[in-house]
Parts: C-alpha cells; structure tokens; sequence
C-alpha cells in the first residue's frame, strides 16, 4: 500500500524509529482514523472526510502543536492516496507527529509536525456482527475529565493497554471502560448506544469522552423521525444520559459504534445475555450500510 508523506506518495511506510520522542513521550501527535467506501455508483468515497480532517485539526490545537497543512491540501492527499490504492474500500490513518529525537526532551525546536497518511486494506473482521460480541465492564477510568480527551492523541490510548490483560484473562472482544464517577462512558475505541423500549440513549460528552463521527451518524439516522416514520414505522427517542452497568444490563440492546467497527452488536456484557429486541440496531445497520455507501 502506498503512503503520502510530506506531499509525496512513496511505496513503504517508513521504519519506525524507536528513538523518536513520540514514542518515548506518548505524544506530541495526533491521528485520525478513516474509511473510504465504494459507492453505489462505482466511485471511491471517503465518509465525512472533512470531519475528520477538522477533528485533525482540533487535536493538535488542543495538545498545541502545528499541521503545517491546510485542511485543503489534507482532504486532497487522502482522495490522492485512495485514488493510488485503487479506489477500493480502505482504512485511511493520517497521522501527524514531532519528528524529532527522544533526546530533544529539553530543548524542543519546532510546534509543526509532520504529516504522513497510511492507507490499508480493511480486514474481515472477526467480530460476528450477527451474533454481536462478548464485553466486560473494566473498572480502567478513561481519562480524568480534561481538555486533552477531545484530542485524538496516543496518550489517551494507554487505556487499551490497561484493559488488554483483562481481554486475555476473560477471552472476550472488547472492554467498556468508566469516567471518574463510575459511569459507563466508552469502549476501547467506540462509543456505544443503549436501547430501552423506545428510548436509544448514549452517554453525554462530559470530557471523558471522544465524540465519535459515528456516534453523531446514528443520532442523526436514529433522530430523523420522518425517515424511521416512513420506512419503519417507529420513532425513538434519542438522548444523552449517563449510563451505569445497571443500564447496560437490563438494556434490550446495546452496540458499538465507531469508524473501523462501524456498528457492532454487544451479545453479553459481564456474563449477562443482552439479547432483547434489537430491530433498532438492525435498522441502524441498514442505514449506516446505505449512508456510508451513498445509497438513498
Ligand atoms: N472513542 C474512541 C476512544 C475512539 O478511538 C474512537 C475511534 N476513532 C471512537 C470513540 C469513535 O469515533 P469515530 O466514530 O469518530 O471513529
């Protein structure tokens, strides 16, 4: 797969160098995960790719570093870049980050980071999105409620590394992980809906939170009342509220929702089947399905 890297579409990724100050420091940089679909008319289409872009943009404002790149020029590179893969679908990665030595700790130069944009193919993913996965609540508190959990940066992923041993100890897929009051506030790397009769709620972004593309998709889909009248003759109700376990476990349903999993059924959380009415999580799996794809 080729990679764009500083306005240049090479053949290999570059080796990583494992005396880079990110590595060492968890940071400065900033990523953003994408998908590019092919369309119901044969083009190549990249989902809310200026979204993704801003949200680029936002991170490395807030950590306070620089892309030395208009959102213009980075929109372009990635239609470039899926253009050159093949215009298939694929997972885009942008990633900017300080390019400079672990040993620069005292003195650092520069607030630009340098850009590189990886492409890859999207694996099958082993998850039975039939079926739905296997989850357990941790008790890992995603980060204390601060400015730096809206970035997308690699510091806010040493969660994943917390709840790993969990995984391996308990053989399930994924693990939702608590804000600092006890509330269910994400998985690993989705956010996550839970319906309730007529009411599909998800929790608030409180600052523990990042607030998924995906998730203001199925808020848009699931909110559309004229659509969900027309089509499927129900209408829930929408809302943000703070979820406990106990919630999740009396829920009808529950599902994950984020770029790379798009819309994942949740079979049973801490050992508790959750395996009420789910027609609302197969309508959002048409319906994500049909906008992503460009279907009406
Ligand atoms: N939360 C976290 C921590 C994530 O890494 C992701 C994936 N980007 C999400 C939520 C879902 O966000 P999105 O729908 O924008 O992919």
């Amino acid at each position: 797969m080729k990679v764009w890297s500083d306005r240049r579409i090479i053949d290999n990724k570059a080796p990583l160098d494992s005396f880079s100050y990110p590595l060492h420091y968890g940071g400065p940089a900033v990523w953003e995960g994408m998908r590019a679909y092919v369309q119901e008319d044969g083009s190549c289409k990249i989902f809310r790719l200026k979204e993704h872009v801003q949200r680029l943009r936002d991170s490395s404002k807030i950590i306070g570093y620089n892309i030395p790149y208009s959102n213009a020029e980075i929109e372009q590179a990635c239609e470039a870049l899926v253009q050159q893969n093949g215009n298939k679908d694929l997972y885009l990665r942008p990633i900017a980050y300080l390019n400079v030595d672990a040993e620069s700790i005292h003195g650092i130069q520069t607030k630009d980071l340098k850009l590189d944009i990886y492409c890859v193919p999207i694996p099958k993913l082993h998850r039975n999105s039939e079926k739905g996965i296997r989850m357990v609540v941790s008790n890992v508190i995603r980060a204390y409620p601060q400015f730096t959990m809206q970035a997308k940066t690699p510091a806010n992923y040493a969660d994943i590394t917390q709840v790993q041993p969990l995984l391996d100890q308990t053989g399930v897929q994924d693990a939702f992980l608590l804000d600092n009051q006890g509330y269910v506030v994400e998985a690993t790397v989705a956010n996550f809906f839970v319906v309730k009769g007529d009411v599909i709620m998800t929790p608030p972004n409180k600052g523990s939170i990042l607030p998924g593309i995906t998730r203001r998709t199925v808020a848009e889909v699931l909110g559309d009342s004229a659509l969900m009248f027309s089509k499927y003759k129900k209408v829930p109700r929408v809302v943000e509220k703070d979820i406990t376990k106990a919630d999740l476990y009396t829920a009808d349903c529950v599902f994950l929702c984020g770029t790379y999993a798009e819309v994942v059924k949740v079979s049973e959380i801490d050992g508790r089947a959750i395996d009420g009415d789910d027609s609302y999580f197969r309508i959002i799996q048409t319906e994500y399905s049909n906008v992503v794809r460009g279907r009406k």
